[in-house]
């Protein structure tokens, strides 16, 4: 069984959308990509801190689903990080209300000893300084995935780059892609990523699919027509958690492997956005998940004579 070192933020969040207000949940990068990636043979270990207002019940998430918690960090006299976020009723765009780092402002990320010789790595979104950390704590990992978000770019341009320059792949969406490279065209702005560093780059496109590119070769999955969108918070999160999970379980890097890979991880998000925050994938069954690949399945292909 492969192994798979996850950091990202697990939070507080407050989302509202034109359906109404969640109130303060569950949250967090960290949380959706260990919610993902579970629905795949894999040991994961989230690399994270909450604080002493973190609930034994939320802890309870990761331990029921056997995520390893030795570096889920609880501080205490701390406040767990917040985030606030009102969707617009198109359900794509969104706005940071809040954002209270909390215990993350001086979070010093310590990978257990068991799980820095982990073949991959999921830098989920967090502070660019953490993820490198983590990456130098790394003994020999064969894949690293990096995802941020333009929280990151604003503040820490820099040291962001430092970290993109050591990593594999990259998964950020497409807004985040034309921000990072300064290129509109979404085939541009992945040439521009990939001089920065990784040798694939994965443009989550939300409602419209995302985009594979690996050096001059490209591949596109569409995102299931879904007749309800409810909450597209962690999405683009779980995307990363399905796409590090199935690669970790595989064990193969390849460009078809990673083609496989941006389907399971599609199918995992087209759940997350059919209930406020991550409760649809905290009772999401895998004969769900079996049943939805069949649909994805038959939309994506197609036997036509083209020639
Ligand atoms: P997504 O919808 O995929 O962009 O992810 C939303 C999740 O990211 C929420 O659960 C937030 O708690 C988390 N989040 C928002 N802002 C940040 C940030 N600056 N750093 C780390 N995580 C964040």
């Amino acid at each position: 069984m492969g192994k798979l070192v996850i950091v990202g933020s697990v939070a507080f969040d407050e989302v509202e959308t034109l359906f109404g207000k969640s109130g303060v949940i569950l949250g967090g990068a960290g949380t959706y990509i260990g919610l993902a990636a579970h629905h795949f043979e894999v040991d994961s270990s989230i690399v994270s801190v909450v604080g002493g207002d973190f609930p034994e019940e939320y802890l309870k998430v990761f331990s029921d689903r056997k995520i390893n918690t030795d570096g889920l960090k609880i501080e205490k006299e701390g406040k767990t990080f917040f985030w606030r976020g009102k969707y617009h009723d198109d359900l794509i765009g969104r706005d940071t209300l809040e954002t209270q780092l909390n215990v993350m402002e001086n979070f010093q990320p310590q990978v257990p000893p068991t799980y820095k010789d982990a073949e991959v790595v999921m830098l989920g979104n967090l502070h660019p300084s953490v993820q490198l950390s983590v990456l130098e704590q790394m003994q020999n990992p064969k894949l690293v995935v990096l995802d941020t978000m333009n929280f990151w770019m604003d503040q820490n341009m820099n040291e962001l780059k430092e970290v993109i320059s050591q990593i594999d792949v990259i998964t950020i969406n497409d807004e985040e892609a034309r921000q990072l490279s300064g290129e509109h065209s979404l085939v541009k702005a992945n040439r521009v990523i990939q001089e920065m560093g990784p040798k694939t780059v994965v443009i989550k496109k939300g409602e419209h699919g995302a985009l594979l590119f690996q050096e001059d070769q490209m591949f596109f999955a569409p995102a299931l027509p879904m007749e309800e969108v409810f909450d597209p918070t962690g999405a683009g999160d779980t995307f990363a958690g399905g796409f590090t999970g199935y690669l970790a379980k595989t064990n193969d890097y390849s460009f078809k492997s990673m083609k496989k890979a941006i389907i399971y991880a599609s199918n995992l998000a087209s759940f997350c956005v059919e209930k406020f925050g991550p409760e649809r994938l905290l009772e999401l069954s895998p004969e769900e998940v079996t049943n939805r690949l069949k649909i994805f399945k038959s939309l994506t292909q197609f036997n036509i004579d083209l020639a």
